[in-house]
C-alpha cells in the first residue's frame, strides 16, 4: 500500500484531480454519517411484530412473567440462542438489553469480587488485557475507565496472533484477559480459525484467573449463504482443563431491536455461581416480558435463522455497494486495501500509513462523518494511522454510495499529498 509505481508528474496530476474533486465534494454541503454500526430503520421494521401485545405473560412452566424473579432469564429464550452462542442452555443466562453492560459488569465484579481461580481481587493488583487490533472501541473504553492496561496484539486472518498471545500470557501474571470478537469481528469481519480457538482454550497462562471475554456479538450475522464456522471455545476450554477460562457474551441487539433486545451471558457452572452472587444483589430479575416477546417473535432457532436471512437481504446490498465503489475508485490506485466480509457489520479500509486521521478530517470537512481514526486501537492510538472503519448498515443505499464515493476522493487526495511530501 502506498507502493505506487507512479512518477512525480503522474502523482501531481492525480493530486490536482483529487483536489478539484474534493472541492466539488465540499461544495455539495453533504451531511452523511458512516460512524456507528447501527441497524437501519428498515432492519428494525422487520422486527416490528415484537412490539405487538402479549396474550398471556406466562412462561412455559407457568411462571407469571409480570412479576419479580427469574434471575437467570426465560428458559425458552435461552434455548433458542444456546446452539448459536455455543453455550449449553442451562449455562446461558438471558439478561437485560445490552451485552456491553454485561461485559462492563464482569470487569467490575472481577475488580471488586474474586473470580473463580483468583488469589486476589483485580482491584488490588495491576491488571492488563490483551486487545487484538483492529478491535471494538467500547471494549477499550471499559478498560480505560477502570485503569486496566491494554496491550495490542495483531489480528491476523486466523484471529489474534497466537504466537504473541501465548508468549505474553505465559510470561506475565498481570495479564488477566483478552477481548475477542471471534466471529465476523468488529471491524475486520474475521472469524477465528479452529486452531486459534483451540490454542486460546489450551494455552498456559501465568495468571490462574485469566479470562477470555468472548464477545460473540455477530454469531448469526451472515451476509451470504457461506456461513463461517467457529469452534466451541467453552467446550474446548473444559476439554483442556481450563473450564473457567471463558466468559461468553451475546445479544439480540442486531437481530431484533438494538435498544430493546436481550443480552446473554454464558460460562462454566463455577463462573455462573460467581456471576449470580453479584447479580442477585444488583437486580430482582431481568425484563422477562421482553424476553417472552422475543420468544413469541423468533419462536425457535429456525425462526431466528429465517429472520437473519431477511436482514441479510437488506444489509448485503450495502456491503456490495461499498466494495463496488472502493474497487472502482481505489482498486488500481495502490492507495488502499479493504476486506469484503461475509458477515458482521463493518468493513475495514486501510489507507497509506499516516493518512487515516487526515482522511477522516477531510471527510468531516466535506460533511461525511466517519469513526475517528484510531478508534479501533487501545487509547485511540493506531500507531500506523492507517485504519478506517466503515459502518454501512445505517444509511440508505443512495446516501451510503454518496458517502463512500466522497470518502474515496478524500483517500486519493490524502494519499497523493502524503506521497508528494
Ligand atoms: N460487541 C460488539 C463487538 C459490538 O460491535 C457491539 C455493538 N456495536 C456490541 C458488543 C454492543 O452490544 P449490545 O448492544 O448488546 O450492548
Amino acid at each position: 500500500m502506498g507502493d505506487t509505481a507512479l512518477t512525480v508528474e503522474e502523482l501531481t496530476a492525480q493530486r490536482e484531480r483529487a483536489q478539484a474533486e474534493y472541492e466539488a465534494l465540499a461544495a455539495k454541503g453533504l451531511k452523511l454519517d458512516l460512524t456507528r454500526g447501527k441497524p437501519s430503520p428498515r432492519q428494525l421494521d422487520l422486527a416490528d411484530a415484537i412490539l405487538g401485545g402479549i396474550d398471556r405473560p406466562v412462561a412455559a412452566d407457568g411462571t407469571d412473567l409480570r412479576n419479580y424473579g427469574g434471575l437467570v432469564g426465560l428458559p425458552e429464550l435461552r434455548a433458542i440462542f444456546a446452539a448459536d452462542l455455543q453455550v449449553p442452555a442451562d449455562q446461558l443466562l438471558a439478561a437485560g438489553n445490552s451485552s456491553l453492560e454485561l461485559m462492563h459488569d464482569a470487569i467490575v465484579f472481577a475488580l471488586l469480587g474474586t473470580v473463580p481461580g483468583a488469589e486476589q481481587r483485580w482491584a488490588d493488583q495491576e491488571i492488563t488485557f490483551l486487545c487484538p487490533v483492529p478491535g471494538y472501541d467500547r471494549h477499550f473504553g471499559i478498560c480505560e475507565r477502570y485503569g486496566i492496561k491494554m496491550v495490542p496484539v495483531a489480528l491476523t486472518p486466523e484471529g489474534p496472533d497466537m504466537d504473541e498471545v501465548e508468549r505474553l500470557v505465559a510470561a506475565d501474571a498481570s495479564i488477566k484477559g483478552i477481548w475477542c470478537v471471534p466471529k465476523y469481528s468488529n471491524p475486520d469481519g474475521t472469524t477465528y480459525s479452529a486452531e486459534t480457538v483451540r490454542r486460546l482454550a489450551a494455552m498456559t497462562t501465568a495468571a490462574p484467573d485469566f479470562r477470555i471475554f468472548w464477545d460473540n456479538a455477530y454469531a448469526v450475522h451472515h451476509l451470504t449463504d457461506e456461513h463461517a464456522e467457529l469452534a466451541d471455545v467453552l467446550a474446548l476450554a473444559a476439554e483442556h482443563g481450563n473450564p473457567d477460562r471463558v466468559f461468553v457474551f451475546g445479544s439480540s441487539s442486531k437481530i431484533t431491536l438494538a435498544g430493546a433486545g436481550v443480552a446473554f451471558f454464558g460460562a462454566s457452572p463455577a463462573n455462573l455461581k460467581w456471576w449470580q452472587s453479584h447479580t442477585v444483589k444488583r437486580s430482582i430479575g431481568p425484563d422477562k416480558v421482553n424476553q417472552l416477546r422475543h420468544v413469541q417473535f423468533l419462536r425457535d432457532a429456525d425462526g431466528l435463522h429465517a429472520h437473519m436471512r431477511n436482514l441479510a437481504e437488506l444489509i448485503r446490498p450495502k456491503f456490495e455497494a461499498v466494495d463496488k465503489i472502493l474497487t472502482a475508485e481505489l482498486g488500481d490506485s495502490g492507495f488502499a486495501s479493504w476486506n469484503a466480509p461475509t458477515g458482521g457489520y463493518f468493513i475495514t479500509l486501510r489507507v497509506p500509513e499516516g493518512c487515516a486521521a487526515d482522511v477522516v478530517a477531510k471527510a468531516k470537512a466535506a460533511g461525511i462523518a466517519l469513526t475517528p481514526a484510531g478508534a479501533t486501537h487501545p487509547y485511540g492510538d493506531d500507531p500506523s494511522d492507517s485504519i478506517i472503519r466503515i459502518a454501512p448498515t445505517y444509511p440508505e443505499l443512495d446516501e451510503l454510495e454518496a458517502a463512500v464515493a466522497g470518502l474515496t476522493v478524500c483517500v486519493r487526495l490524502s494519499a497523493t499529498e502524503k506521497l508528494l511530501g
